[in-house]
């Protein structure tokens, strides 16, 4: 199963209906999400962009870089956006047997938990895999989010103008949409994330943290 659609197919949310796909909403209301940080350089740009337009988001940390970079973690909570789980470290569910894979996924929160004195409600699968087993245990204590548009800013082949068209174009009420806070994204982020967020807010959208 190739997960790499831009808007995501409507077959996977029937597949998979416990997962949080896109939000119900019928007025201009997206969700943002940024995945893998937080990351030096790329957060702090994130963080500095939304808070220069008063948008929200939600952001699915990595437990190890969360080590590594406490005060940034600490500085997403501080301007009220949202923290999600995403593994300790960025684990492929469909790689990695169930027990190990749950652990790293409490790893993760106790970081959270210890340190950030957060305790995540939501949690997205690295890759977007998991395991029917992984998933089952991970619903009893999270909700777990996917997507509904992917902005492709990890793929180094797409341009700036198609990531942006691509997410502009797929931007609809509800929209669970995908950008990343990590090494990959630290250049493209820059120059697609201003223009888009400018985009979201010349016409009319308010977006929101999960
Ligand atoms: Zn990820």
């Amino acid at each position: 199963m190739n997960l790499y659609f831009h808007r995501t197919p409507t077959l996977l949310s029937v597949l998979f209906p416990k997962r949080i796909w896109s939000m119900p909403s019928t007025d201009r209301r997206i969700f943002l999400t940024f995945d893998d940080g937080p990351v030096p350089g790329v957060t702090d740009f994130v963080l500095n962009e939304l808070e220069k337009r008063g948008q929200k988001a939600t952001f699915f940390v990595v437990g190890d870089n969360v080590r590594k970079n406490l005060t940034l973690a600490e500085d997403i909570l501080k301007a009220n956006h949202t923290i999600g789980n995403h593994t300790f470290n960025h684990f492929n569910g469909w790689k990695t047997n169930t027990d190990r894979y749950l652990e790293n996924v409490d790893r993760c929160q106790k970081i959270l938990e210890d340190q950030l004195n957060f305790s995540p409600g939501y949690f997205r699968p690295p890759y977007g895999l998991l395991k029917s087993s992984q998933a089952k245990d991970l619903q009893k204590k999270f909700q777990i989010v996917m997507w509904s548009l992917l902005s492709g800013d990890f793929d180094l082949n797409l341009s700036k103008e198609i990531i942006l068209k691509k997410s502009k174009s797929g931007t609809r009420p509800g929209t669970v949409v995908v950008f990343h806070d990590q090494e990959k994204t630290k250049e493209i982020i820059r120059r697609v994330l201003p223009e888009y967020l400018d985009f979201l807010g010349d016409q009319g959208w308010k977006t929101e943290s999960l």
